[in-house]
């Protein structure tokens, strides 16, 4: 069959990288991909969320499933468009609908739909400039710090996390009045967690669904997860705190009420949903749901699933999910991603990247490069995430150190203490 993968950052690598791998796939096509994208298979040059150009691409090159990288293209309604359409409605895309989407797309919306479908999640309010004497006095009765978030997509940006309750109170003021443009015309004001954090995914067909490894990220800049947010500068697989004992108690409270939910109020979810949770005194509690996998745990989630991908995406445009089988590799999984000097702030881009040939031992995928004059050069603030096994997370670590070292660009940065707290 032939795949087209939307999307062109590490996550994307990652998944062509396994989906080149199945027996199943004639031919690759990733829309735009990057430097490292164009080693699993074909690039396209059209933007994930041009939908009349990636129409064009599903007739030309023949296409059999679409498979929908970042979240921009979902909530975007890309699903949708195919669906709306007499030819394209044929071909399976694997990505929920802008509905479904909205699982992530609004904090609101999902915050609801956890209360109606009793899943575990912080206590919240949401607010409008209408409703704002009602924010502030939610935000009276918890205790600091508070957690404002603008409802909408705001690329990660979006979530304040406040010592005062005076500074949350204009804060809360300034996002409804626009600090994130129409992202904040509503915010959610939620009760603060404590805990330890990690990510769980599943695949679902909208009724079955089928639990991959989990991960833990480290979303901060700098060392002992300090300084300011970015997508992510690196993943483990697995958690050891994500023991049997939770994992079960994730499934029973979280997984299936959400698939249930989601089937029992008719919104059609086929894809991946990602959920963000919190161990609070030993129980899982969302924080998130994202509709898509996460990057940069998509690049270990990938080396652990050992079953072919393309078969489970099968199963999931099918609607028998349940009739597949998922396999994990027993061994870690690690990646640490290198990043341009400056990110998450500004930063330059078309730094000509050398020492990828003596990467060894480790998978250099590709997040922000592109090819520039037969040079591959930096193009994002993520650069290659470099992936690896090991019989343990140290030795995983080890051979990506290694092997990150032996990549070189003006400003390279990387974090030497991913999985240290675990
Ligand atoms: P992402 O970039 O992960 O998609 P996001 O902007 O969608 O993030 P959230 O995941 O809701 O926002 O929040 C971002 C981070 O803020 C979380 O990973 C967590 O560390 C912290 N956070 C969010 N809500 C809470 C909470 N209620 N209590 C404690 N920490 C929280």
């Amino acid at each position: 069959m032939n795949i087209l993968l939307l999307g062109s950052g590490g996550r994307e690598h990652a998944m062509a990288w396994k989906i080149a791998q199945s027996p199943k796939v004639s031919n690759l096509y990733i829309a735009p991909g990057n430097a490292g994208t164009s080693s699993a298979g074909t690039n396209l040059a059209i933007a994930a969320d041009n939908f009349p150009a990636i129409k064009d691409a599903v007739e030309k090159y023949a296409i059999d499933m679409v498979v929908v990288g970042p979240e921009d293209p979902l909530v975007k309604g890309v699903v949708d468009f195919f669906e709306a359409d007499a030819e394209l409605s044929k071909i399976p895309v694997v990505g929920p609908n802008k509905i479904a989407a909205q699982l992530e797309g609004s904090k609101d919306f999902s915050k609801q739909f956890m209360v109606r479908n009793n899943i575990p999640t912080a206590r919240y309010q949401s607010v409008t400039i209408d409703t704002i004497e009602e924010g502030v006095e939610f935000l009276q009765t918890l205790e600091a710090p508070y957690v404002l978030k603008a409802d909408g997509l705001a690329a990660g940006k979006g979530v304040l996390i406040i010592n005062d309750l005076e500074e949350a109170v204009s804060e809360l003021k300034s996002m409804l009045q626009g600090k994130f443009g129409a992202a904040g015309n509503t915010v959610v004001i939620e009760e603060f967690l404590s805990g330890i954090e990690c990510s769980v995914f599943v695949v679902t067909d909208g009724k079955h669904y089928k639990i991959l490894p989990e991960a833990k990220d480290y979303k901060r800049i700098g060392e002992g997860d300090k300084g300011l947010n970015t997508g992510g500068m690196g993943a483990v697989s697995p958690v050891p705190f994500a023991d049997a004992e939770f994992m079960q108690k994730v499934e029973e409270r979280i997984i299936r009420p959400t698939v249930e939910g989601l089937d029992k109020e008719g919104i059609v979810y086929k894809g991946f949903i990602f959920f963000g949770l919190i161990k609070v005194k030993n129980e899982p509690v969302v924080i998130e749901y994202n509709a898509r996998m996460g990057d940069p745990e998509t690049e270990v989630v990938m080396l652990r699933l050992k079953s072919d991908l393309v078969e489970l995406l099968e199963g999931v445009a099918a609607g028998n999910l349940n009739e597949k089988t998922v396999e994990f590799d027993s061994r870690s999984a690690v990646t640490v991603m290198l990043v341009s000097g400056g990110y998450p702030e500004d930063y330059e881009k078309g730094k000509i990247i050398t020492g990828l040939d003596q990467v060894e031992g480790s998978i250099a995928f590709h997040a922000g490069t592109k090819v520039a004059d037969g040079n591959v050069v930096t193009n994002g603030g993520r650069v290659i995430a470099v992936s690896s096994y090991g019989a343990s997370k140290d030795e995983a670590l080890a051979q990506s150190f290694a092997n990150a070292q032996k990549i070189s660009y003006e400003g390279k940065y990387f974090r030497r203490d991913i999985g240290f707290d675990l």
